[in-house]
């Protein structure tokens, strides 16, 4: 639950390559079923679907409050890049967010800090919060690294002079993404701490806004504890997200009472 001062919570849904058009609707019409009967949360939940999804799972949440974003998009506005996908398309297409940076797309594409900040960027041009994501190696974690390289991360893919609140980043220590595994409550508080410290320097104003999240094997059971650190205001949900009554649990987890809402 948010402590009182806080920015409001984040639980973003991160459904990554999974889904065809049938079980994607389903899937989003099963969270809005919760979220009108089980009542409104505090927290803001967002669903970032595959692209292919994107037009009808906007459509499906059409009126329930959740939220929807992308999970990557290209530097450029317009231009010959074949298969790739504008951050003015995805406005166009009603996103509110888009993840950037995520540790499967710096591996698997071989993205540097400097085109993250690059995506970063288009995405604030036209209004979509960026979630940027940071997180270190089990290498660096054992060489007890983490802060340091989560700490130069931040420096290269978050852009500078924007405010607080107009962004969201995501802790994801890539050994606990899809593992199961999770680090130790302190060790999460203490990077989560570190990425605050660096919004005061970084932002131009608005540094008490600025959302951290924590991802990697958040789930139902674990996501309270998780979500009660100083520090944590949200989860990026990969695998747990893919089953609506888990994902909403985790939501609760994140948003505590509506009387405690504060607007974003
Ligand atoms: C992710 O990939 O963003 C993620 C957090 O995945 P998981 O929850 O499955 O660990």
């Amino acid at each position: 639950m948010a402590a009182s001062g806080a920015p409001r919570p984040l639980v973003v849904a991160n459904w990554k390559m999974n889904g065809l058009r049938r079980d994607g609707i389903d899937r989003a019409r099963a969270l809005v079923l919760l979220a009108r009967n089980k009542g409104q949360i505090a927290g803001e939940v967002v669903l970032c679907p595959p692209a292919t999804l994107l037009h009808e799972i906007r459509a499906a949440l059409s009126g329930s409050g959740i939220g929807l974003g992308a999970q990557d998009c290209h530097a450029a506005a317009s231009g010959a890049h074949t298969g790739d996908l504008s951050a003015p398309m995805l406005a166009d297409l009603g996103c509110a967010y888009v993840i950037v940076g995520h540790s499967e797309r710096r591996a698997g594409h071989g993205e540097s800090d400097l085109q993250v900040r690059a995506k970063a960027e288009a995405a604030l041009a036209v209004g979509l919060g960026p979630i940027i994501c940071v997180g270190e190696s089990e290498a660096a974690r054992d060489q007890g690294q983490s802060v340091a390289v989560v700490r130069a991360q931040l420096e290269g893919s978050v852009p500078s002079g924007v405010a607080g609140e107009a962004l969201a980043i995501a802790y994801e220590p890539i050994w606990a993404i899809g593992t199961g595994r999770t680090p130790k409550p302190e060790q999460i508080a203490e990077v989560h701490a570190m990425i605050h410290e660096f919004g005061k320097a970084r932002f131009s104003g608005g540094a008490a806004a600025l959302r951290v999240l924590y991802g990697g094997s958040v789930n139902a059971r674990n996501a309270a504890e998780i979500l009660s650190l100083e520090g944590v205001n949200g989860a990026l949900v990969g695998g747990a997200s893919l089953e609506a009554a888990g994902f909403w649990t985790i939501c609760e987890a994140a948003g505590g009472p509506v009387m405690a809402a504060q607007g974003r």
